[in-house]
């Protein structure tokens, strides 16, 4: 089989902070410059880890954040010729720039048109503008659908759009609202996420303070139900748990998350992956720029790797192959997986069909209960 991998990049800045986020990311753009050199450095000192993928062949890239549209031509330049002194392209097929709506000018486009991008993920959120106020992004839903169209017309035919449901005063109306908004702008990939909160974002002390009511669960589900049926009846096939794509255009670059390929992330708190250990890179700016690019490191027991393997399949709509379940792990760890599978099996959560082993896409929202129970322990 051939040796492909995926690159992450990280880019720890934003203008300011969404008040739900919990990225690693820092308002101080005017360190741009010499974070680029940083990750260059990086990647000349950590391209190593992806040994066996020699020649380092990679199938996806991707820019993700804070806010890599805050980069400029310039700097992707730099970025980019690192990347080819050190990988082979020849097989890659996405990369993608994680960017905001208000950062898509045409003249900003017009410039990531002359570099290698093949695919924007935009994060729109939804296209309430109260909605929008309340959780701080820096768009509204007009900039966010004139941002989408000017991103077509510049020539991008691989747009994905974030969506956010359960949201600060959001209603099941509001959100199919935001859905059906999204469906118009006939994006190739919509990605949704119910939010959630780390107890130190602006957003869980508003709601420790009454500001606002969280979304009861009841209200979610027909939440997310409500998201399947209608991108699902619109054309985009329901891929993963919280993605939806139209045929050929499911991210190559989560995709290989979930089928296990190898990675290698660069910047601070960025996660790498190659099989064997995972590795996390140290969540500080200020060390980084200083060239203490630490990390931590974990050796993969069997155990890691069966639940890893579990974890991932089963988000998305293929599920588990038992055949190299049984291939990798023994046919005693594959029987245990279908016993705890059973009563899901019989509930009619789950489906065991030709060696696969998958979550039926009406059990989506129970499915982090479902998988708990065939983790090992
Ligand atoms: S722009 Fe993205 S990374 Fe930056 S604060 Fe908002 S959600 Fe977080």
């Amino acid at each position: 089989m051939e040796n492909l991998a995926g690159l992450y990049l990280h880019i720890p800045f934003c203008r300011r902070k969404c008040a739900y986020c919990d990225f690693y990311s820092k308002a101080q753009p005017k360190l741009i410059k010499p974070y680029v050199d940083a990750l260059c450095w990086e990647m000349e000192t950590h391209k190593d880890y992806l040994d066996e993928c020699r020649p380092y062949r990679l199938r996806s890239i991707y820019f993700g954040g804070g806010t890599p549209s805050l980069l400029q031509a310039s700097d992707f330049q730099q970025i980019f010729q690192t990347i080819e002194k050190h990988f082979d392209l020849s097989r890659c097929e996405e990369i993608t720039l994680e960017a905001n709506p208000d950062d898509l000018s045409e003249a900003y486009l017009a410039s990531l048109r002359d570099l290698p991008f093949n695919r924007l993920s935009i994060g729109i959120q939804s296209f309430n503008d109260r909605e929008l106020a309340f959780i701080k992004r820096r768009h509204n839903a007009q900039e966010a659908i004139a941002a989408v169209k000017r991103a077509q017309d510049a020539g991008f035919r691989n747009i994905s759009i974030d969506l956010m449901a359960s949201l600060p005063f959001q209603t099941l109306e509001s959100f199919a609202d935001s859905v059906a908004q999204a469906i118009a702008l006939k994006p190739q990939h919509i990605s949704a996420y119910l939010l959630g909160l780390e107890p130190e974002v602006p957003l869980s002390k508003s709601l420790a303070a009454g500001l606002w009511k969280e979304c009861d669960e009841e209200t979610s589900i027909a939440m997310y139900d409500m998201l399947c049926q209608r991108l699902t009846a619109a054309g985009y096939e329901h891929y993963e748990i919280s993605n939806f794509a139209l045929p050929g255009h499911r991210s190559r670059h989560n995709s290989a998350y979930w089928s296990g390929l190898p990675y290698l992330g660069l910047g601070p708190s960025a996660h790498s992956y190659n099989g064997r250990t995972r590795r996390w890179n140290a969540a500080d700016l200020k060390a980084y720029l200083a060239g203490e690019q630490d990390y931590e490191e974990e050796i993969l027991s069997l155990n890691d790797r069966f639940n890893d393997l579990i974890l991932t399949r089963l988000r998305t709509c293929e599920g588990l192959d038992l055949i190299q379940l049984e291939e990798v792990f023994g046919k005693t760890r594959k029987d245990n997986c279908l016993k705890n599978a059973k009563p899901f099996i019989e509930n009619g959560q789950m489906q065991q069909k030709d060696d696969w082993l998958r979550i039926l896409p009406s059990a989506y929202a129970l499915s982090d209960n479902i998988i708990r129970e065939l983790l090992e322990v």
